[in-house]
Order: C-alpha cells, then sequence, then structure tokens
C-alpha cells in the first residue's frame, strides 16, 4: 500500500510568495512492519552485502558488553505485538516486567570489534531525493548501538554507497552486535513506503522579515479562534442543556465528533514547513535547540541533512501529516512509532557533504 500525505492545509507559498526560494523536496519513508529481501528498500531489513566483502564493524573502545541482549529486545517486541488487543499473560508480563540490562558479554573487552547493526538500505530508485556519489543507486546505513561515541556520546553511523548491480553473492547470515547499550538503538524490521513532499525552511532560518510576516498569520489566526470559542460558549450558555451518556463509550464518541467539527489548528511549525517521521533530504528542524550550522569538516560546505531517523511517524502537533491510509489507525504504535528507535530527543539526523558526499557525515540531534 502506498502512503500519502495529505495536501497541506494552506498553500504556504501562494500566502508568503518569498517562500517559493526556501522550498525543498524531501523522500518520507513511511516504514511499517515487514519482511524486506535484500533487493528492497528497507528500515533493519537484509542488506544487499557482498558475501566477498567485510562487515563494518565497531572498534571504538567502549563497554561492549553490558546492556540488552539483542536477542530479548527483539523477543520483548515480538511478545508486546503478540499481545496487542488482548493483554498480557501472566508469563509475559513476567517475562516484560524483568531487567534485562545485564553483562552480558564479559568475556569481550572494550576495544574488541563488534559488528555494527544494519539499520536501513535506499535504492535511489525508490527514493527520489536520495542524492549519492555519481553512479551510485544504494544506500545502506549501520550504526554501532552504544550511546558511547565521541564528546557527544552518540551511536556510531556507518554510511556505504554503492553500485548495486556490482553486488553479485550476498553475505548470508549477517553479522549483528550480541548486545546493544539501549533497547531504542534498535530499530524493527520494516518495509518502505516512500513519498516526496514538499517543505519549507525552518522558521527560525527564514529571513527575519518573513518570520514576522509568519508570526502575525499565526496570531491572527489565533484571534479568531478565540473568537469562535467566545461565541460558541454563549451559545452554550442560553440553550443547549447539558447532556448525560449512558455509557463511557458514548460520552467518548460525542467528544470525538466534536473535535472533529473544531477547525484544525494550524500553524506553519507543524503543518506547513517541515515534515515529521523518517526521511531523507529535506530540511532540519531545530525545535529543541537554537539552528546549529552543521558544516563538512573537509571542504566547509553547510551540510544538509541526508537522513532523518524519528521517534515519531508524526505526534499530536503534527498530526496533519498522517498519511490519508492511516486515518483510521491514528493511535497505532506499529503506524505512530513504527521503527522503536529513540535517538537524541527523538530525533537523529545524518548530515552529507552536497559537494561531495563522501566527506565524512555529521550528525545532529533533536
Ligand atoms: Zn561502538
Ligand atoms: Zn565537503
Amino acid at each position: 500500500m502506498t502512503r500519502t500525505t495529505p495536501p497541506r492545509p494552506l498553500d504556504v507559498e501562494a500566502a508568503f510568495p518569498p517562500l517559493a526560494a526556501h522550498r525543498r523536496t524531501a523522500t518520507r519513508l513511511h516504514p511499517r512492519h515487514g519482511s524486506p529481501g535484500v533487493q528492497e528498500s528497507s528500515v533493519a531489513g537484509p542488506l544487499l552485502w557482498p558475501a566477498d566483502e567485510p562487515w563494518p564493524v565497531c572498534t571504538a573502545v567502549h563497554p561492549k558488553g553490558t546492556g540488552h541482549l539483542l536477542s530479548d529486545v527483539r523477543l520483548r517486541r515480538r511478545i508486546q505485538e503478540g499481545a496487542r488487543g488482548r493483554g498480557y499473560t501472566e508469563d509475559e508480563e513476567r517475562l516484560l516486567t524483568a531487567p534485562t540490562r545485564g553483562h552480558h558479554a564479559p568475556d569481550l573487552h572494550d576495544g574488541d570489534p563488534v559488528p555494527s547493526l544494519a539499520v536501513a538500505q535506499l535504492y535511489a530508485r525508490d527514493v527520489p531525493d536520495l542524492v549519492g556519489p555519481e553512479g551510485h543507486d544504494l544506500l545502506q546505513v549501520l550504526w554501532c548501538p552504544f550511546e558511547a561515541h565521541g564528546d557527544a556520546r552518540t551511536i556510531d553511523v556507518v554510511l556505504k554507497w554503492r553500485r548495486s548491480a556490482e553486488v553479485g553473492a550476498v553475505l548470508a547470515p549477517q553479522p549483528e552486535p550480541l548486545v546493544v547499550g539501549r533497547a531504542e538503538c534498535v530499530p524493527d524490521v520494516c518495509v518502505v513506503h516512500p513519498e516526496q513532499v514538499v517543505e519549507h525552511e525552518y522558521l527560525g532560518l527564514l529571513d527575519e522579515g518573513l518570520q514576522e510576516e509568519i508570526d502575525a498569520w499565526e496570531e491572527g489566526l489565533r484571534d479568531e479562534a478565540d473568537q469562535v470559542d467566545d461565541a460558541e460558549e454563549e451559545d452554550d450558555d442560553c440553550s443547549v442543556p447539558p447532556r448525560s451518556y449512558a455509557t463511557y463509550e458514548e460520552y467518548e464518541a460525542a467528544m470525538a465528533a466534536a473535535r472533529a467539527e473544531e477547525p484544525e489548528e494550524l500553524d506553519y511549525m507543524s503543518d506547513l514547513s517541515i515534515a515529521p517521521g523518517w526521511k531523507v533530504g529535506g530540511f532540519a528542524s531545530w525545535h529543541l535547540t537554537d539552528p546549529a550550522p552543521v558544516d563538512c569538516g573537509v571542504c566547509g560546505a553547510a551540510m544538509p541533512p541526508l537522513l532523518t531517523v524519528d521517534m515519531w511517524e508524526c505526534d499530536g502537533a503534527s498530526r496533519s501529516w498522517l498519511p490519508v491510509e492511516d486515518r483510521d489507525a491514528s493511535d497505532d504504535p506499529r503506524v505512530i512509532d513504527p521503527t522503536g528507535v529513540h535517538l537524541g530527543r527523538g530525533l537523529m539526523r545524518v548530515h552529507t557533504c552536497p559537494a561531495d558526499p563522501l566527506h565524512p557525515h555529521r550528525l545532529s540531534f533533536q
């Protein structure tokens, strides 16, 4: 099934023509649980990795044997998935509440090489915004699942660009680490449903004049909404007797219907600028910190985000980006948090150099 972002609630370039100069496309990946093959784009699926090529390993010095067994992380997610809608059995409850963090691989020393975890592979034919080195049509992403690297103590991301046609025999089985630092560093296996959308630059990075125009427009919208609320309150006072409901379900249904009638709240940041969820290309949102420059360490070029790894497909504020096909499943964790990955305070980006995608990438977090 494809995934379709609803049209933006406002043609923002018609309202603010200078925004046309701050437009970029992004490809939303819309990961959903599935069983992808090596010839498909995926999150955490098998990689089209040559049988005769060494798998990336982390040789950085950090504790590698303490954390959670990868097999435990997967078992718990299977149990949670299987119990959906029926609740847990006693055995499941016991298993899920048992501590899993431990010193699971005492023989593993801090400097020993451990295999990186396969996180994603993306074919350019599926992902129009995937731009890599000339002639390379496949990006493979792996990381060391310990937040222990560099000054910022983050996961360590490995990017591998390939010409997929040059891969013969594929490596199987594929190596993976025994232990991971945190369960939220482990993505669930997902197929992807790439969809190209248009984004506009983060508000705080627009020219000041344009920011002020947008702020004033939002202020106007809020005033209008307040007036509507006041008028409704007056109506309520005189005419409508308070209703009672026979069951809680009836009450909930009435409230949901009332919510659906309310005009959607609209603002630039949530609805009109930057898409939530896993994506390739587009802009970086700086909603938790001030914008920070991400420049190439080799040539100094400003590095746009190549891949954004987001905890949420969309959250409450960005609900207008929920795909049409998922409208009836907007509370389903398999839709809202499809990959189970939570890095930083919810969001991690891999930036690459526009002058040469092989210059070392950089990470940013929100
Ligand atoms: Zn590592
Ligand atoms: Zn560069």
